[in-house]
């Protein structure tokens, strides 16, 4: 569905690489969990993927089209959602979460009626196991972290996105609420089975139950991919076999 094929990238003057010929691709319906330690390229490597940044060298394809195009760029801006670290600053403060959750079906110009976008909103929330009836109406001020994060991802899933980017979506969060957002991603698999879901992590333990497959970046290089089977009982790397003890 999306594939990213000999990605390389660097920064600065005078260059420093961060990712090394990465190649990575996600199947419909599938979770693919992209692991490994802060500064290795994870979020750059899924910029780049959801067209947000560009590589030096390789490509980025979408249902078989290079995003490199205006016509691929845009059915993949059409198609994705995405969820960051840091779900306050993905929301408008001004704005109550009827009306940020109900923005991207504005943006993706879907002709609407007012009754049908409260319905849809009210189906998202409760994708997330928020109750309309207590948050419809409040502000991100009013929120606490893990509700404001369940709030993005009803935003980031209310136009039935084909994939999905959840980019540390729960390190921000304490260890209750991470299991509600964990629960709120289980959730919407269960609901949207064709949607793909790339989710970023340093902590394989947060993940394990949740991704079909398991990618390692260490220092911008895939030093390990497989089903999350095979990587958690039979890591080949000891990089990856230090994040299994450290999870389990
Ligand atoms: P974390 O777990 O902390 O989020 P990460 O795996 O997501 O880390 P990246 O954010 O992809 O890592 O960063 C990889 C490297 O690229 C880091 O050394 C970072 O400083 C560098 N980097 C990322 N974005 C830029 C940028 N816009 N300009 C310069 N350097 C950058
Ligand atoms: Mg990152």
């Amino acid at each position: 569905l999306l594939e990213g094929r000999h990605l390389d990238k660097s920064f600065g003057k005078p260059p420093r690489q961060v990712l090394f010929d990465v190649s990575v691709g996600v199947r419909p319906g599938e979770c693919l969990a992209i692991i490994g330690g802060s500064g290795s390229g994870k979020s750059t490597l899924t910029r780049i993927l959801f067209g947000l940044e560009r590589a030096d060298g390789g490509e980025v394809r979408f249902r078989g089209g290079s995003i490199a195009t205006k016509d691929g760029a845009a059915a993949l801006r059409r198609q994705s959602g995405v969820v960051y670290q840091n779900p306050f600053a993905s929301l408008d403060p001004r704005w109550t979460v009827r009306r940020s959750v109900a923005e991207p079906l504005r943006l993706h110009g879907r002709k609407l009626d007012g009754a049908a976008v409260e319905w849809q909103v009210r189906q998202a929330l409760g994708l997330v196991s928020l109750d309309p009836d207590i948050f419809l109406d409040r502000y991100p001020m009013d929120l606490s972290g893990g509700q404001a994060q369940r709030v993005a991802i009803a935003r980031a899933v209310i136009t039935s996105p084909s994939v999905l980017l959840a980019d540390e979506a729960m390190s921000a969060i304490d260890v209750a609420a991470r299991l509600q957002i964990l629960d709120a991603f289980a959730a919407i698999r269960e609901r949207t089975p064709g949607m793909a879901m790339l989710m970023v992590s340093h902590d394989l333990g947060m993940v394990q139950h949740i991704a079909d497959r398991i990618l390692v970046v260490h220092d911008g290089h895939v030093v390990e991919e497989g089903t999350a089977r095979q990587v958690l009982d039979h890591p080949k790397q000891p990089y990856t076999r230090r994040l299994v003890e450290a999870a389990t």
